[in-house]
């Protein structure tokens, strides 16, 4: 099955009812008005001269226009790659020559960014041609700038405008097109979050992100009377795929509290809309706990949603079952290069289980646990984590290296360390990368982190490792404390004595007011550890 065949399924089993809402928008649209929107757009596309296989970036927070580009772009085979919102110049110039994009259709500005001037910029050019006949020195391959506004500039369309350029010629060629497509077709570049540094573009089919978004919403047992809160970036697998490609496959209806997460803005929509799930990553769902108990909601609607994209604190879990009546929330595991998800929990697994370990395997995927050298460990014993099956992407775009050192006969290694129970519950211990060796000791900042959330006064915390002369490495920790404690360093220390091992417990602590994250809300460890090694030489 291919996209455009999954919206059309769609369409035809729940035409009128609410396919998304867009609440800072303020757009309702039904599956019907979705199909239409998504038909003009794609003509629209048409219309730039734009072929199959032909490359179409989107650079946008969350917005209506990213969700009508998924489908418009995949209805006449273009590929979409997802531009990270938080990109700069630099990055930006980066990815587009990447992977040689025609055309970009983007926001005006989001936040502090004003993406439609960093555009100009790169592309002076821009200022003194007709629209769709860019030919710019710095990005050779774009000839179409779309801007989300209706003062898209000199040398830009407006997306208005572009829904409005396809005529009957390109609707007619809108079937034709559909013939053509393979499930096995190359879709969507996805960049992964950057958490351990450059994000790398991971090109996925439809066969790939179809499949990995019905199993995913099968195992929250989302139907057609549900209501899905998307708070987590579209630019991101968990947005577009677990998010966007899963409920439409149910035919439930999407939420979209704002364009970038913020933690009152959801509280508020999940109240409002009557919402019956929610996505995030452990550190939103922080952000609305607090925010929570200074305003409470009514959140009786709630009954399930999915926790991913980084170790989930348990104490996170439990609070989320309680205070926000999320008594059916799981916890997945994945990563963009396999679609994403491999592990998740059932909605009836022990609470135990779903705070500690991330769930069982999804069905039609394969996995081993292995030892440095390649063998496979026993059950019981940490190694890392590898994934073969219909999830695994194509590859990284154009970087047959990369990809041959990451998909090893058909098997993603997934940079992950992981042990199996007996009953194949899987634990996510952290990354290869990440574990720390001080003095032929083996720590897992996971542990260590799990016990300072423990603290009365910790709001959020990271433990990773810096280099040190004799150890090999030694352990920090950045903390973030409640609002309105005082917390210490040295008092956070004092704490884990006699709780844990003495060489476990951080050599170095801060206190700080926020964590490096990226825009998918992880944690980047490799910020901390550069930070804290500048400040102590
Ligand atoms: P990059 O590859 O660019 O450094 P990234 O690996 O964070 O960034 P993603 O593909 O978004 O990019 O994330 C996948 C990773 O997220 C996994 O490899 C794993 O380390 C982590 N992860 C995902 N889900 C979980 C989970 N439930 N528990 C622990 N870690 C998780
Ligand atoms: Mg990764």
């Amino acid at each position: 099955i291919t996209i455009p065949q999954l919206l059309r399924d769609a369409v035809s089993r729940f035409g009128p009812r609410d396919a998304v809402v867009f609440s800072e928008q303020n757009i309702r649209l039904s599956y019907y008005d979705l199909d239409r929107a998504v038909d003009e757009l794609a003509s629209g596309l048409l219309a730039l001269g734009l072929e199959k296989g032909d490359r179409v970036g989107v650079w946008s927070p969350n917005r209506f226009e990213w969700v009508l580009t998924q489908f418009a772009t995949a209805r006449v085979g273009l590929v979409l790659v997802n531009i990270n919102p938080a990109y700069r110049l630099g990055e930006l110039e980066y990815a587009l020559n990447k992977v040689a994009c025609k055309t970009i259709i983007a926001a005006k500005s989001f936040k502090t960014s004003d993406y439609a001037g960093m555009l100009r910029n790169l592309a002076p050019e821009l200022e003194n041609c007709e629209p769709g006949r860019l030919r710019s020195a710095t990005l050779p391959h774009l000839r179409n700038v779309i801007i989300m506004d209706d003062q898209p500039g000199p040398g830009a369309y407006s997306f208005e405008e572009l829904r409005k350029l396809g005529g009957p010629a390109q609707q007619l060629r809108i079937p034709e097109i559909d013939r053509t497509l393979s499930p096995d077709d190359a879709i969507n570049i996805q960049f992964t979050s950057g958490t351990t540094g450059m994000p790398k573009g991971a090109t996925l089919s439809h066969y790939n992100i179809v499949n990995n978004a019905r199993f995913v919403t099968d195992r929250i047992r989302l139907s057609e009377t549900d209501r899905l809160a998307i708070p987590v970036p579209l630019y991101h697998c968990f947005g577009m795929v677990m998010g966007v490609l899963g409920a439409i496959g149910k035919g439930a209806t999407m939420v979209f509290p704002g364009e970038g997460f913020d933690a009152a803005q959801t509280l508020d929509a999940l109240a409002k809309e009557r919402c019956t799930a929610v996505y995030g990553v452990p550190t939103m769902f922080v952000a609305m706990l607090e925010d929570l108990g200074d305003t409470p909601r009514d959140l009786s609607s709630l009954r399930t949603g999915i926790m991913a994209g980084a170790p989930c604190p348990v104490e996170v879990m439990q609070r989320v079952n309680c205070e926000m009546n999320m008594k059916e929330v799981t916890i997945c595991y994945g990563m963009t290069e396999t679609s994403p998800v491999s592990f998740q929990s059932f909605v009836d697994d022990p609470t135990e289980k779903r705070c500690e370990t991330v769930g069982r395997v999804h069905p039609h995927l394969e996995i081993k646990i292995v030892d440095p050298d390649g063998r496979i460990v026993p059950v019981g014993t940490r190694g890392e984590l590898c994934t073969r099956g219909y999830s695994v992407m194509k590859g990284y775009w154009e970087d047959p290296e990369k990809t041959a050192e990451s998909i090893v006969d058909g098997w993603m290694h997934t940079g992950d360390l992981a042990v199996f129970d007996e009953e194949g519950f899987c634990s996510i211990v952290g990354r290869v990368k990440d574990m720390i060796i001080r003095g032929g000791e083996n720590i897992y900042p996971r542990e260590i982190e799990e016990y300072l959330m423990r603290h009365p006064k910790v709001s959020d915390v990271q433990v990773f490792g810096i280099p040190h002369d004799t150890l090999g490495e030694e352990v920090c920790a950045w903390a973030i404390a409640k609002p309105g404690v005082e917390l210490g360093e040295e008092e956070l220390r004092e704490s884990l004595k006699g709780q844990i091992a003495h060489f476990k417990i951080p050599r170095h602590v801060r206190i700080v007011d926020e964590l490096p994250m990226t825009i998918t809300g992880k944690p980047q460890k490799y910020v901390m550890r550069e930070k804290m090694v500048a400040e102590l030489v």
